[in-house]
């Protein structure tokens, strides 16, 4: 197969969609691989290593995705990208189509085949080429609140570790998946007061144990929410129910009992955000307030740290990818996990939440 990489172009995204070591397996596989110039600078990996490792470099977008059988790469594709996928086509990237009726509508009409990494599932009922990305988000998620509540950026002036002899600054994680227990460990790492919130009593249970009573949990309840986020200086929202838009979990009116200058999080924004006040931004300006809250909505966190998020990436894509690149859409025959990543096909919606979320016929 004609494997494709283009260089990404969604606003400030350095990642890509293939590393120099995963071209060499596709190549050792016995496909061919066809990268776009310059897709690899944001990790350091120019045309160079990539001719090294055995793929062709390709002037610019188009002649990959004329030539490519499959494409591969990290973020949803933006209108121009749409625009040049074909029917027969595969597409292997992020896709979350729910919040998104243009894309959904544009990948529909090309007829291409597209599979979502975020909805690939694995035996453990877990998705496991979300989980690097949510690992990724759920670390640089504090970072970035923590940078946020500092007052010149806007934020309530709080030191989330406090000094001796101050009292720690609050942190509530919604949601205690992948992203929550990342978030959770670095703001236990910074000295914070944690409170995880989940609708999973299994889950809450988990991560009792893991944490050893370092943080509170609490049963998703419209009275828990209330208690701890008006209680926060952060707060991160990191729900997810698979393939579907993002439930509000934090209204409009709620915000008034928040704290002045307190950080809002969402980075469940990829999946419509789960604030009501939420909308996507960019890492360009990332922040905007709210009545008196910052939000940070950043929907693609991980392109912020491309050299480790572009690895962390590969490393969960490259054996599913191969099994495309080897087997066409045989591979999903017999893959019921891969299978679930199928979204769109042929110019129908093939995922059940999408359909649901979006009004399409399955
Ligand atoms: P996950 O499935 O591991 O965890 C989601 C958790 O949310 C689960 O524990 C679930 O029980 C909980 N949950 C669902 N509904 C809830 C509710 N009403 N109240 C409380 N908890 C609830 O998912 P994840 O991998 O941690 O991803 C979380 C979100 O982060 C997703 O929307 C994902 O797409 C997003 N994400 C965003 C970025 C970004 O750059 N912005 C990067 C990676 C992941």
């Amino acid at each position: 197969m004609l494997v494709g990489c283009p260089k990404e172009i969604k606003n400030h995204e350095y990642r890509v969609g293939l590393t120099p070591g995963s071209v060499r397996e596709y190549v050792a596989h016995g496909h061919q691989v066809i990268v776009e110039t310059g897709a690899g600078m944001g990790i350091d990996a120019g045309d160079d290593a990539y001719r090294a490792a055995g793929a062709r470099i390709a002037e610019n977008a188009s002649e990959v995705f004329e030539k490519a059988d499959m494409i591969v790469k990290v973020k949803e594709p933006q209108p121009s990208e749409w625009t040049q996928l074909r029917e027969g086509q595969i597409l292997y990237t992020y896709l979350h189509l729910a919040p998104d009726p243009d894309q959904t509508r544009g990948l529909v009409e090309s007829g291409c085949t597209a599979i979502a990494y975020e909805t690939v599932t694995d035996d453990h009922g877990g998705l496991p080429l979300l989980a690097p990305m949510s690992e990724v988000a759920g670390r640089l998620s504090m970072q970035a609140s923590a940078t946020a509540l500092q007052k010149a950026n806007g934020g309530r002036g709080v030191l989330l570790g406090g000094v001796p002899g101050v009292k720690p600054g609050k942190v509530t994680v919604i949601g205690g998946g992948v992203v929550g227990i990342n978030a959770a460990r670095m703001a236990i790492g910074l000295g914070a007061h944690v409170t995880i919130i989940d609708r999973s009593l299994p889950r809450l249970r988990e991560l009792d144990n893991i944490f050893q009573g370092r943080v509170e949990t609490r049963y998703s309840t419209v009275e828990a929410l209330e208690e701890t986020v008006f209680d926060a200086d952060v707060v991160i929202g990191a729900v997810l129910i698979p393939g579907a838009a993002a439930p509000k979990l934090v209204t409009r009116e709620m915000l008034g009992g928040m704290k002045k200058g307190a950080v809002l999080c969402d980075v469940a924004i990829d999946q419509g955000g789960c604030f009501e006040t939420s909308k996507p931004t960019t890492h360009a300006e990332p922040t905007y307030e709210v009545d008196g809250i910052v939000h940070y909505c950043v929907a693609n966190m991980p392109g912020a740290v491309p050299v480790t998020s572009a690895h962390a990436l590969n490393n969960a894509t490259l054996r599913q990818g191969l099994a495309l690149a080897n087997r066409g859409l045989e591979a999903l025959t017999d893959d019921p996990h891969l299978r679930n990543g199928l979204n769109v096909h042929r110019g129908r919606i093939t995922n059940g939440p999408v359909a649901e979320a979006l009004g399409y016929e399955l």
